[in-house]
């Protein structure tokens, strides 16, 4: 069998007691052919449609593909309502929608396992009676696991965890279908925070559930409606950066409610931070730049799972890398992958390119950048803004002139110029699309994660930060290798027995690394 017998959910759920209501199978390969190897006509007529509109827009940033809009009203000021009469959303333009479906549309063809697991669960509807308030990437990928999420039972309310990373024309498409989001792309911070804020403050309505990616939508729970902890259930983070700020409120007692650290989630953090940027980071630079990245220098700044995905693509495409690193481990797993760990003072005047990916603050100084050669592009795959001091170089000496949306050319008295992408935001998730399929499964290992917490019985979880238990990981994993046809070999009873595991799983025990 493509996949074993052993491995479907009901006997997971009977030996492992793990609480979800209701009870799934692994897909059967003919199921499989439905979302992936055989687009549906909704399908196929809406993936030549979208080629045909993208094809004409060369440099608006691909993560939108509508914004040549000349629209420049704020859509604060908008009064929009869709054609069911509804007004509780804020987007650019809620004509867009129709166009949003259909990219919704084709993220999902590649999105198999998610829809699978829609499929599957939605007439148990473990998540009915969940208020989910969401602040992530409004993106066609994020819209398939809203989607999945309403078809749960879920009521969502959604904003965006970055101001340039919003596909308008799907946060349409999800307010056309009545999900209530508040997000644009090129929000101001004022608008990003208001957007937070009117997805939690809704009168009779309090979340009980929220999903967040860096952090931003629990910080301002905790200043502003601390009241929501009394009756939430949870907090699942996707983001490095969110994670952390968990575990400081956790070690300082401030945690009020469980939450789920989906990053470190193997099929989250092996995935979507490693194969999502190996695949993206050549193409925001692309987009925006047309650079040419044969024997160009490049320097990364951390090694960690982005640093890795950047460096293997950048490599594979003939540039010469560099690495810097704080941590002795990643800078020799970087020099046995025939990279140089140098100091950034040290390659800073030579290099073409300077990547930031640590999730750290200040990586890249002033002095650093006054340092760089001419025409040297800088930018930031890390969640935050932080990473590259650009405060630092809005100085009256310095001249910003925008060339493209999303690139700016610093100008230095002397003539120098650095190229500056997304003002240091994280590049793929501005300047680019990223893949469905790799998303896929970090949506589903939210999805899960939302489930796992909604239904825990009281006191299964306590006021701390979880991982997902292993074998949630590998059924994500087990969904997703359907699209492959793998065929994964079974344990005899000998082996299994040789080597202590169940034959069922976890295959790995928890300090494994993979
Ligand atoms: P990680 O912790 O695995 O890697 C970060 C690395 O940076 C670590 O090895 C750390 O030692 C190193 N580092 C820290 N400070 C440094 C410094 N001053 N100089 C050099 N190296 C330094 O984290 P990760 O999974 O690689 O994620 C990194 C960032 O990227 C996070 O902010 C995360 O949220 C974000 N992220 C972005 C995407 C995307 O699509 N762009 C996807 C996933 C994660």
């Amino acid at each position: 069998p493509v996949l074993p017998e052993m491995m479907t959910y009901r006997t997971i759920i009977q030996r492992d007691h793990v609480p979800f209501l209701w009870q799934i199978q692994f897909a059967k390969p003919e199921e499989k052919q439905e979302f992936s190897r055989f687009p549906t006509k909704t399908g196929r007529r809406s993936l030549s449609r979208s080629i045909s509109q993208s094809s004409t827009d060369s440099y608006s940033s691909a993560a939108s593909y509508t914004d040549s809009s000349d629209d420049e009203t704020s859509p604060r000021e908008k009064g929009q309502v869709n054609s069911k009469g509804n007004s509780d959303f804020c987007v650019k333009n809620i004509k867009q929608a129709e166009f949003g479906r259909r990219e919704i549309d084709i993220a999902e063809q590649d999105m198999s396992a998610l829809m699978s697991l829609r499929k599957r669960a939605q007439s148990e509807k473990p998540l009915a009676g969940a208020k989910v308030v969401g602040c992530t990437h409004i993106t066609a990928q994020t819209a398939v696991l809203v989607e999945t999420l309403v078809a749960l039972g879920a009521q969502c309310r959604w904003t965006a965890c970055n101001i340039y990373s919003t596909q308008n024309e799907v946060a349409a498409a999800l307010a056309e279908l009545g999900v209530a989001v508040f997000a644009w792309k090129g929000e101001s911070e004022d608008d990003f925070w208001w957007c937070i804020d009117r997805c939690v403050n809704m009168e009779g309505w309090q979340p009980n559930m929220i999903l967040d990616d860096g952090g931003d939508l629990t910080h301002w729970i905790y200043k502003k409606y601390p009241s929501v902890f009394k009756k939430a259930r949870g907090i699942v983070e996707e983001s490095v950066t969110g994670v952390h700020r968990l575990y400081q409120l956790s070690k300082a007692g401030k945690l009020c409610v469980p939450a789920m650290n989906v990053n470190d989630s193997v099929t989250k953090q092996k995935f979507d931070n490693l194969y999502c940027c190996r695949e993206s980071i050549l193409d925001g630079l692309k987009r925006t730049t047309d650079i040419m990245f044969g024997g160009k220098q490049v320097v990364v700044c951390g090694y960690g799972e982005v640093g890795k995905g950047c460096c293997t693509a950048l490599k594979a495409l003939g540039a010469v890398v560099y690495v810097t690193e704080i941590d002795p481990i990643c800078a020799l797993q970087a020099c046995m992958d025939g990279f140089r760990v140098m100091k950034l003072n040290e390659v800073i005047r030579q290099v073409d390119m300077v990547i930031t990916c640590t999730g750290n603050k200040n990586v890249v100084t002033r002095e650093q950048l006054d340092n760089m050669k001419n025409g040297c592009i800088v930018c930031n795959m890390g969640h935050s803004n932080t990473e590259i001091d650009v405060a630092s170089l809005r100085t009256p000496e310095l001249t910003w002139e925008r060339v493209r949306s999303q690139v700016d050319h610093i100008i230095w008295p002397d003539g120098k110029r650095i190229v500056l992408l997304a003002e240091g935001r994280l590049l793929n998730l501005s300047c680019s699309t990223v893949p469905s399929f790799v998303l896929s499964i970090t949506a589903t290992t939210q999805a899960l994660a939302l489930i796992e917490l909604y239904n825990a019985p009281e006191g299964r979880y306590k006021q701390d930060v979880y991982l997902l238990p292993k074998k949630m990981d590998e059924y994500v994993a087990s969904l997703h290798l359907l699209n492959f046809d793998a065929h994964l070999t079974e344990l005899t009873d000998e082996q299994a027995k040789y080597m202590g595991l169940n034959k069922n799983g976890p295959f790995k025990p928890n300090y494994y690394r993979y």
